[in-house]
């Protein structure tokens, strides 16, 4: 007996030395090297077996989005696109919500479930697109096109969407901009990709674009794709303009710059559903590639192809499974957004969903068979 609990507390304190000189992010991956007596799935089983345990005494909620860590999207309750987690958010009956995805989309959740405890396992999860622009800054501009409609896209922080007229997502973001009368002046925001792409689609002279970009875009850029294309020809094209990441891509296609001969621009949804109806074995991805764990976990006598393996979000990547533990047993970081904020930005969020939320619009006329995404 005393032999065995020698032993357990010789791997709780290597497992404490390990945890010590690793940062949180290489924890599992530190541990799988360190740790004679436990491979690294078992670590990671063991983490998710815990959290499991706390989210049922919590009576919590695990939502996850596409681009997390493969082993936080295994743990979720939910996996999916930023509106998806959004609706499971609005619609479980669990009292907290754990909100594996970055700032803005928790303070979605938290806006749209407001009697919920919505909790982000790190403040350090943001978003590069949503801050190339705050609250002052649209004020600002606003000021200067006074009557001017503002459209924001859904990455924007909650104070900016306070702020806005209209919500809209990649999937019906052209949708909204025609709902609005062809005489007004419109101020996009803050995606540059998506306003240059609705301002080719809508036709319209007057919208003016905020210059945000995404920093994972770069990697997917047409030159990329077209090599991919090159290296797999009987490859099927799918495009998930689910993030910023993508709308660069949208942008190229709608530009002529990227050919949209068997392209498919798909929700999250369509995405998954979509290699299981193709004919097609292979498929190139233009995407964050944390979608590629889903793809290939339900379709795996499939091949997938990123358009750029390094195409990662770094936001995305720092929620780890000890920090989703963490959250659980602290009850932290506690996301909230003031009443007066959420009750602004609650009335942009809804037209949105009112202007074809769940209609089926292209983004563009180019292929057959589009999934408008979101
Ligand atoms: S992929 Fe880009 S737009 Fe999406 S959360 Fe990450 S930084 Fe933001």
């Amino acid at each position: 007996m005393i032999r065995v609990v020698t032993e357990w507390r010789a791997r709780v304190l290597q497992r404490r030395y390990v945890f010590l000189r690793t940062d949180l992010t290489n924890y599992i991956d530190g541990m799988a090297t360190a740790s004679a007596s436990h491979t690294r799935d078992e670590l990671v089983a063991e983490l998710q077996a815990d959290i499991k345990q706390l989210a049922r005494k919590r009576n919590a909620v695990i939502l996850a989005h596409n681009y997390e860590r493969p082993e936080v999207q295994d743990v979720a309750d939910f996996v999916g696109d930023s509106l998806g987690l959004s609706r499971e958010a609005a619609k479980t009956s669990a009292a907290v919500i754990v909100f594996c995805g970055v700032h803005f989309m928790a303070e979605t959740a938290a806006i749209l479930s407001p009697t919920k405890t919505v909790l982000l396992p790190d403040l350090a999860a943001g978003c590069s697109l949503a801050s190339t622009i705050d609250a002052k800054q649209l004020i600002a501009w606003k000021a200067e096109h006074p009557g001017a409609v503002v459209v924001s896209y859904v990455n924007t922080t909650a104070e900016v969407k306070a702020e806005s007229d209209y919500c809209c997502t990649s999937g019906n973001a052209v949708e909204v901009i025609n709902s609005i009368a062809a005489d007004k002046q419109i101020l996009f925001l803050p995606d540059m990709f998506l306003g240059a792409h609705v301002r080719r689609m809508t036709k319209r002279e007057n919208i003016l674009v905020w210059m945000g970009e995404c920093h994972v875009h770069a990697g997917i850029d047409p030159e990329n794709i077209r090599l991919q294309r090159q290296l797999h020809p009987n490859a099927e094209f799918l495009i998930h303009p689910e993030c910023g990441c993508s709308t660069s891509v949208l942008e190229a296609m709608s530009a002529g710059d990227i050919d949209a001969d068997g392209v498919q621009i798909l929700s999250t949804e369509g995405m998954i559903k979509r290699p299981a109806l193709s004919d097609a074995d292979e498929f190139i991805v233009a995407t964050e590639v944390g979608i590629l764990h889903r793809l290939r976990r339900e379709n795996p006598s499939k091949r997938f192809h990123a358009a750029n393996e390094r195409a990662s979000c770094a936001y995305m990547k720092v929620t780890t499974l000890p920090k989703v533990r963490t959250a659980l047993e602290r009850l932290q970081h506690h996301i909230t957004v003031p009443s007066a904020t959420a009750d602004r930005a609650r009335r942009a969020i809804e037209r949105m969903v009112a202007i074809g939320g769940n209609a089926k619009q292209p983004l563009s006329p180019i292929p057959d068979g589009v999934d408008p995404g979101e």
